[in-house]
């Protein structure tokens, strides 16, 4: 593997190296980030994919960081932040938004500009990039639901690529390995007119607000197996409130892991082990892991 700093120093590109986590992750706790990359435009992106395949560097792309943990021993990767993929426009009923974007944001733009079918996602912590990957949703709603198109950069072939919804297989919370490789840098989505969004999103984000903990967090830590919501599940077999280190089971919502003050990582796998272990020890149920988890 070549030396990738001096890679990215000699591409001109805006970067940094030992990212802190509380800069990265919603969770504020965890591992360092190597080596950080902030392209701007497409021609950094063409960049960016040129030192991939010259090095062989594994590679994430990080939106928010708000559903993204980072173990404890840092990743070693390169990071390809989208914090600078940036713009939102609106054409008719169409709203354009950089994949750096932060979706309440673009939700409250829309609201402003006369538009709805954003409100139940105007409270999610997340980039426009993360919100089509993940398929966030919320209330009901989810990102597929108004998205129109995604345009995208597959970084090891190094070109771009305009994927419509239609080619999009959007599942609970995934959109189907379809981005894996790639760079989410602008989402198009169709909207209606509608006088009242900018209401409905406040309600809609007043009631999370109500039924959410306010602490670091990285969302829910599980997905809700079919039958029951995985809060219920951990808070019936009495985690609510559980400690360990500097991390706990939500008292607001046993679906989130918070971090107290000092959590690290490993504070929040310990956490997710005793959680899986007792909900299975009581239902035979297997919670599944909704964060993305990277490092070592
Ligand atoms: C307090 C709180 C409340 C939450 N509530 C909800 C909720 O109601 N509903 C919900 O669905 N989620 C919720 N979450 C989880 C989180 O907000 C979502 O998963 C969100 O979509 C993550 O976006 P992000 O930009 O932070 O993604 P990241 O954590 O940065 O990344 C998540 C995944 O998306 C990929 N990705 C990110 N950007 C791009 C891009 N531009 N191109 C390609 N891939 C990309 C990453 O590689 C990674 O695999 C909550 C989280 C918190 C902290």
């Amino acid at each position: 593997m070549k030396d990738i700093l001096s890679l990215i120093k000699n591409s001109g590109l805006r970067y940094d190296s030992d990212g802190d986590a509380k800069n990265f992750s919603g969770y504020k706790g965890g591992g360092k980030l190597k080596y950080i990359v902030y392209p701007e435009t497409l021609e950094d992106l063409e960049k960016i994919s040129g030192i991939v395949r010259r090095s062989g560097v594994p590679f994430y792309v990080l939106g928010g960081g708000f559903n993204t943990l980072i173990k404890d021993g840092g990743y070693f990767g390169l990071t390809i932040s989208t914090k600078r993929l940036k713009g939102i426009s609106a054409k008719g009923n169409t709203l354009i938004c950089g994949g750096g974007e932060f979706l309440p944001k673009a939700a409250a733009f829309a609201a402003k500009s006369g538009l709805g079918g954003l409100e139940a996602l105007g409270g999610i912590p997340s980039t426009i990039g993360g919100a089509v990957y993940m398929n966030a949703g919320a209330f009901g709603s989810q990102t597929a639901d108004t998205l129109l198109w995604a345009d995208c950069f597959d970084i090891n072939e190094g070109v771009s690529i305009r994927l419509s919804k239609e080619e999009i297989p959007f599942a609970y919370r995934n959109s189907g390995g379809v981005f894996d490789g790639k760079i989410i840098y602008s989402a198009a989505f169709g909207l209606s007119e509608s006088t009242g969004a900018a209401q409905k999103t406040e309600a809609y984000i007043k009631e999370r607000l109500d039924n959410q903990p306010r602490e670091p967090s990285l969302g829910c830590a599980f997905k809700n197996p079919d039958l029951y919501p995985a809060g219920y599940l951990i808070d019936s077999v009495g985690l609510k409130g559980f400690r360990h280190g500097g991390a706990a089971i939500s008292e607001k919502h046993a679906n989130f892991i918070v971090n107290t003050g000092e959590g690290t990582a490993s504070d929040y796998f310990w956490l997710m082990d005793l959680a899986k272990a007792m909900v299975y020890g009581e239902y035979m149920i297997e919670l599944q892991p909704e964060i993305k988890i990277i490092g070592q």
